[in-house]
């Protein structure tokens, strides 16, 4: 198969909590493989330095501030993207809150917070994603960053589980519904991946101990998250949609 497959010059794409992580390491990999990238975040000063880095690799980034809870704060970071970047055919949902806490002792606005952002963040960008490529008459490629936690439960994160595993069939369920259109919607499901808000976690005993529950015996980092976020991004993954690509070194395959 011809590398070229997964080349994404000429394409634009959107990747939100661009700022730190999984999502900066997306946009990075997203330019590097030829598209030019709507960095988001709630903060844009983190963005400026992540757009000299892609610049100086001959890339092109777009800085913009999204809080993708707010609806208005949605429509003005399209808005700026489709006005800079013109047809915008890839969006990475990748911003993402956990809080972790016993069920009997999550309180309400906590529960929000999470559900708001994972969940109906993800769908209101989505939404208008889809609204923006139908009016200008293109598909794409929507990915969702969710979670092994969308796919087991787990103990002490009940509304990360609940939000991530709604994702997980709002994937589906957008898939389906939008096919017609030739807008493909996957999602990405990770397990362990070190990123700054968990490292310290994962270097704990606690952390030594599920590493040790891992097949592959290591946590993921950024990197491995590559060959999937291609796929999906590009023409490679033309036949596929409403899929969910679990990303764990075999965690989830284990009893
Ligand atoms: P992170 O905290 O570094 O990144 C989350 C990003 O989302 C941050 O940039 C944050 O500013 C942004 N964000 C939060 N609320 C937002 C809002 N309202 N509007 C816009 N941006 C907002 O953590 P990460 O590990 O890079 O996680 C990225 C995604 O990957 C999350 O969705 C997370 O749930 C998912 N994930 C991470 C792991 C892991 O082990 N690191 C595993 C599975 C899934």
């Amino acid at each position: 198969m011809p590398l070229e497959i997964f080349d994404l010059s000429g394409k634009a794409a959107i990747v939100t909590g661009a700022s730190s992580g999984l999502g900066r390491h997306a946009a990075r990999c997203l330019a590097a493989a030829g598209a030019k990238v709507a960095i988001a975040a709630r903060r844009v000063e983190p963005l400026m330095e992540l757009e000299k880095q892609i610049e100086a690799c001959d890339g092109r980034a777009l800085p913009l501030r999204l809080d993708v809870t707010d609806p208005a704060s949605v429509s003005d970071c399209m808005k700026a993207a489709e006005t800079e970047l013109g047809p915008i055919s890839i969006l990475v949902n990748n911003a993402g809150v956990a809080v972790t806490q016993a069920a009997l002792e999550v309180e309400e606005g906590d529960w929000d917070r999470v559900v708001d952002t994972n969940l109906k963040g993800a769908w209101l960008m989505a939404q208008a994603l889809a609204e923006h490529m139908i009016r200008l008459g293109h598909g794409g490629s929507i990915i969702n960053t969710a979670s092994v936690l969308g796919l087991a439960g787990a103990a002490q994160i009940p509304a990360y589980c609940a939000s991530k595993g709604g994702l997980v069939n709002l994937t589906r369920a957008l898939a389906v519904e939008w096919a017609r259109h030739g807008i493909r919607v996957n999602a990405l499901a990770p397990g362990y991946i070190e990123t700054e808000i968990n490292r310290d976690f994962l270097a704990s005993a606690a952390g030594e101990a599920l590493r040790k529950r891992v097949p592959l015996r290591r946590f993921g980092t950024p990197e491995d998250l590559e060959g999937a976020l291609l796929l999906l991004a590009s023409e490679a993954s033309r036949y596929i949609t409403g899929s969910v690509i679990v990303i764990d070194g075999g965690q989830s395959a284990a009893l």
